[in-house]
């Protein structure tokens, strides 16, 4: 078992989350082990994921609206079993839009925030494009928060570190080790 959990700073661990329901099974140990034991986690949810990742719910003959309230409501419960506060975007999916304004929303999320540290979806899934998509927008974002000129009511920011490619290599180690601090039925021999 490590002797310390893994966090880079005092800032709390921002997950940018393509979906509402991304960062749940895809980070879950991390951001548990970062709200429990470590700076703090926020998820920002840049859609609800109704349109791609809500096929039950539409089969139910639910509306647009009703299926965002839906996965919105799922994905608040989960970020509050796992300490994490959440903000949602509701930029639609399916596709996610790679916008001007997307764009400006998540750099002052970032100055609001001042993580220490910004977990992001890999660069490539081959299989879900709005994943990538918003790994590229939380990278330049992430770039823009911390250009003194960039046009904001907020201060700028500085020593992010950015976990790319996390979500699924780097996170399943981490979502190992976080089992060992959160759960203490576990140990690691
Ligand atoms: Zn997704």
């Amino acid at each position: 078992m490590p002797d310390a959990p893994p966090f880079p700073g005092p800032g709390p661990v921002l997950v940018v989350s393509a979906h509402a329901a991304d960062f749940v099974w895809r980070a879950g140990g991390y951001i548990a082990l970062a709200a429990q034991r470590g700076p703090g986690a926020h998820v920002v949810c840049l859609s609800y994921g109704e349109r791609g990742e809500s096929a039950a719910l539409w089969k139910r003959g639910l509306s647009l609206d009703e299926v965002k309230a839906a996965r919105r409501a799922e994905a608040e419960a989960a970020a509050k079993i796992l300490g994490a506060s959440t903000t949602f975007l509701d930029a639609g999916d399916y596709p996610l839009p790679r916008s001007a304004e997307l764009l400006d929303r998540l750099v002052q999320e970032i100055r609001r925030l001042r993580p220490s540290a910004v977990l992001v979806h890999s660069a490539a899934d081959p299989y879900n494009a709005d994943h990538p998509r918003a790994a590229e927008l939380a990278l330049e974002a992430r770039i823009l928060a911390q250009a003194e000129g960039y046009d904001s009511d907020l201060p700028t920011i500085e020593g992010v570190v950015l976990f790319g490619a996390l979500f699924i290599v780097v996170l399943n180690l981490l979502v190992d080790i976080a089992y060992a601090f959160i759960d203490p039925r576990v140990r690691y021999t």
